[in-house]
């Protein structure tokens, strides 16, 4: 279907950084807000490459749909945060402001990776009471990641840049610096055989294999640079923290400005089930390598274990890693299907 013209608005978040919403209302159904990953933006919902992207499909399914480009948005400046930062101002005022545009009580959400991670913490801390449901894409507030090479790139990332002078994510050849020069061998490796685009071997070292190769058609990976961009080593630093962990948890700001901030020497985690008593369904790609299908079924293990278990599901999408769920030229028959059962579900 044609979309509606698109509605762009901008408003900042209580603690002043801008972040964007872009609406396509294409029907009565919703308003469902999308949320994207770190070092990306919304156009992974607005693919022109593929036949039907996520926007479009959600609109053929009639919904008033709103792409949230919250502070990782490589759209939107660069600037250093921690999760919890986004998770207490982006997200609370991003409901808020849709709510208020659309006259509606409540509003149903999608969301991918980081933004998945950091909309979860916001609905763990209590300060998203108007979501109604969600349907959550790779990861949410339990981490499991690879043992292997791609691990080492987030586990040691910090200490790469640190290296290479950087504060936020980028990729650099310079032999000056030999532990990146090591990992970028350990990616090359990774990389070499599927392709022969550095712009796909950098996205690779950076954060690990983000698609299974035969998932994206040859013009979307022609054009992934439209696509990729910089991530603040801030937010990168605590999710290798929270990666380490396991579990999500407040960022570590050493045990001296922990004890001042927290109370506590080491951060508070996040779980807590007593806000997260709604309808969630959780999406992991099969052959997901940047974070493994298991962190899913841990939360949504946990939540069960505590709410009980009919408010949850969980689909694993045979074949698909991880934002091939979204960017894959066949997602809108194998994936995106999937986070649209919740929406449909969703009481009113
Ligand atoms: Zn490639």
């Amino acid at each position: 279907m044609n979309l509606p013209d698109a509605e762009v608005y901008t408003f900042n978040a209580p603690d002043g950084v801008e972040n964007r919403l872009t609406r396509y209302k294409a029907g009565s159904k919703g308003p469902v807000m999308v949320a994207h990953g770190a070092a990306v933006w919304s156009g992974m919902f607005m693919l022109p490459t593929i036949e039907e992207n996520f926007t479009a499909f959600l609109a053929s399914n009639g919904y008033d749909v709103w792409l949230l480009d919250w502070r990782a948005s490589i759209r939107m400046p660069l600037r250093q945060f921690t999760l919890d930062e986004a998770a207490e101002n982006d997200f609370p005022a991003a409901i808020a402001f849709i709510k208020d545009k659309t006259r509606a009580d409540s509003i149903q959400a999608v969301v991918h990776c980081a933004g998945a991670s950091a909309f979860f913490m916001t609905l763990a801390a209590g300060l998203a009471p108007d979501v109604r449901c969600v349907s959550c894409s790779q990861i949410a507030l339990h981490y499991k990641v690879p043992a292997a090479t791609e691990t080492k790139c987030l586990l040691h990332l910090d200490a790469v840049l640190k290296s290479a002078g950087l504060d936020y994510l980028s990729c650099t050849e310079d032999p000056q610096h030999p532990l990146f020069q090591r990992l970028f061998t350990d990616m090359v490796n990774l990389a070499h055989h599927e392709c022969t685009s550095s712009v796909c071997h950098r996205i690779t070292f950076l954060f690990g294999h983000l698609y299974r190769h035969d998932k994206l058609n040859a013009a979307t990976h022609a054009r992934l640079s439209d696509q990729f961009g910089n991530c603040n080593i801030t937010a990168f630093r605590h999710l290798a923290q929270i990666v380490r962990h396991g579990s999500a948890l407040r960022y570590d700001w050493g045990r001296e400005e922990n004890l001042r901030r927290y109370g506590t020497e080491t951060p508070p985690g996040y779980l807590n089930p007593e806000h997260l008593r709604i309808p969630i369904t959780f999406v992991s790609g099969e052959l997901n390598r940047t974070y493994l299908p298991e962190s899913t079924a841990q939360t949504y293990n946990w939540l069960r274990a505590a709410n009980g278990p009919e408010l949850y599901q969980r689909h694993v999408v045979p074949g698909y890693g991880h934002i091939d769920n979204f960017m894959g030229y066949r997602a809108n028959i194998d994936s995106y299907p999937l986070f649209l059962e919740q929406l449909e579900a969703c009481p009113a």
